[in-house]
């Protein structure tokens, strides 16, 4: 079911500092935001990617994977 996103990590890279991602199966995103496009997932579940290096992680959004730093997540503890 994920396999095409995580056949994509292998071209993909954090589009801030170019380190490898990770994909993330499962994160529960609950953050308040004004950002029209991550009010949609506000209190779902979702999959991303994750930059450890950034602690950002960068959601996919109705299956679209979005690798914008404005709408990339947070990450409070890497
Ligand atoms: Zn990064």
């Amino acid at each position: 079911m994920n396999k095409k996103y995580i056949e994509l990590l292998e071209i993909l890279c954090c589009p801030q500092c170019k380190s490898d991602l990770e994909f993330v199966e499962k994160y529960y995103f609950n953050t308040e935001t004004e950002d029209e496009l991550l009010r949609m997932i506000k209190g779902k579940e979702i999959s991303g990617y994750k930059c450890s290096k950034c602690s950002l992680l960068f959601p996919i959004i109705d299956e679209i994977p979005v690798f914008l730093l404005d709408k990339a997540i947070k990450l409070q503890n890497g």
